[in-house]
């Protein structure tokens, strides 16, 4: 997707704070944490939200979430607690329709989250 923000970030066109890269996803630092650790695990692949994910995107959205717990125990965030979250939508306060995975902690998350 030629128009798309992440596409940009993960073919290397836009600059981001890179935090991790392998075969299927890029992390990087969020522009504007919402947490003392706020990291997104972006897949390479183009998919616009979770709502456009197939069968053939299992194994990828395991992998996002792999990569995100080995991110979490780097940042010393795995022990005392952290949250994974992935918006869809408008009403998910999805604003990137690009397939990413939030990784916050270093402070206690409220629940239910606003
Ligand atoms: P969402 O609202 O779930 O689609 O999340 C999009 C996230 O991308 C937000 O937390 C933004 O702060 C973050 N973001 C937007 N632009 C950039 C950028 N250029 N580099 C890093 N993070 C970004
Ligand atoms: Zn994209």
């Amino acid at each position: 997707m030629s128009d798309c923000l992440f596409c940009k970030i993960v073919g290397g066109q836009i600059p981001a704070k890179l935090v991790h890269q392998d075969a299927d996803t890029v992390a990087i630092v969020d522009i504007n944490p919402q947490a003392p650790t706020h990291l997104l695990v972006i897949s390479r692949k183009h998919v616009p939200t979770m709502n456009d994910l197939a069968p053939e995107d299992d194994a990828l959205v395991g992998k996002m979430f792999r990569v995100a717990a080995k991110l979490a125990q780097e940042r010393g965030i795995a022990e005392p607690g952290w949250r994974a979250v992935m918006n869809a939508n408008r009403d998910g306060g999805q604003t990137v329709f690009h397939i990413h995975l939030h990784v916050l902690g270093g402070r206690h998350m409220r629940w239910p989250p606003g």
